[in-house]
């Protein structure tokens, strides 16, 4: 079997005209448009980059974004104290802190700070436990990206055999609650797993979000399977690869997402959805 493309450049470009829709006719009807504010600190290149593919999205979907550039000395206090102002701030929807943040700040205490109805990233503990009792309001990003691809080509994911593999908070573990939402039997694997190509071998949809490349072996993937792979990697060389054997995969697979162009625009496109969605509910409010 040779694997289809599961092309999430494709499908997240589709999102973000309909999104891009969905705004124009608020504003036309004369509220006014979503509004996202992107918090970068410091200078990290590759974040750079995720932050400038993140603002062109939202130019594209004709939401506003708001930028704060701050330098990599900025405090946690002085974070924070930015937060609560865009907590308060009834002009800005959605809030956005572009993870890794430098040393002095503790991600997690960020992340709590910002409101629950503008975290639109879906880090928020707040948010993460709504999903783990499927009462979801804001998702997070990647795994509810990867949950768009996966539902493009199986309308019904009910029985399968799902493997996480990667448990991370902001990736594997919500992706394991949202597959176990849609009626998958889910099994998550971390850095202490011992039987990883046995496991893979029963999936039939495997993710893999580590950040290793070629973690997971072509031959691992059972013929038929639907792979998804959230890794990203620069390679020695410059070039972006993901953490699946991908060659040896789409020989197997039915399906697979490239790197890039698979998982990684659907993880913007998702951005986009929750930050539409977050206005709705400050509309209501
Ligand atoms: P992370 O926080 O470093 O977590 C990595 C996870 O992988 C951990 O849970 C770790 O297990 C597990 N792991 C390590 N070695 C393993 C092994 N041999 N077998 C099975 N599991 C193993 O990383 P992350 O933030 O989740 O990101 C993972 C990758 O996805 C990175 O390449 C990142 O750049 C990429 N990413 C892509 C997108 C996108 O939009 N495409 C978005 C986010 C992240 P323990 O829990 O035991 O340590």
């Amino acid at each position: 079997m040779t694997a289809q493309i599961l092309d999430g450049k494709a499908l997240s470009e589709r999102i973000v005209d309909e999104l891009r829709q969905q705004v124009d006719a608020l504003v036309a009807s004369g509220k006014r448009a979503p509004a996202l504010a992107v918090i970068l600190v410091g200078d990290d290149p590759a974040s750079a980059i995720y932050v400038r593919n993140k603002k062109r999205a939202c130019e594209r979907a004709d939401v506003r974004s708001v930028s704060h550039d701050l330098p990599a000395s900025t405090s946690q206090a002085e974070l924070l104290a930015l937060i609560d102002k865009l907590n308060d701030d009834p002009e800005v929807d959605g809030i956005l802190v572009q993870m890794p943040l430098p040393p002095q700040i503790e991600p997690e205490t960020v992340i709590e700070r910002i409101h629950p109805d503008k975290d639109v990233d879906g880090f928020h503990p707040y948010n993460i436990g709504r999903l783990a009792v499927r009462m979801p309001t804001l998702r997070s990003c990647t795994p509810m990206g990867v949950m768009t691809l996966l539902k493009s080509v199986h309308s019904d994911m009910r029985g399968m055999n799902a493997l996480v593999v990667g448990a991370s908070n902001h990736v594997g573990r919500p992706m394991g609650l949202e597959l176990l939402m849609a009626g998958c039997t889910v099994t998550t694997a971390n850095s202490q797993t011992r039987n990883l190509p046995v496991l893979a071998l029963q999936a039939d949809i495997v993710v893999v979000a580590v950040g290793r490349p070629n973690l997971v072996k072509g031959e691992w993937i059972k013929e038929g399977a639907t792979v998804a792979d959230v890794g990203i990697n620069r390679l020695p060389d410059g070039r972006i690869c993901g953490d699946v054997e991908y060659a040896v995969a789409a020989e197997r697979a039915a399906w697979i997402t490239p790197v890039p162009g698979g998982v990684g625009p659907m993880t913007v496109a998702s951005l986009l959805q929750n930050t539409l969605q977050a206005y709705e509910i400050h509309q209501k409010a």
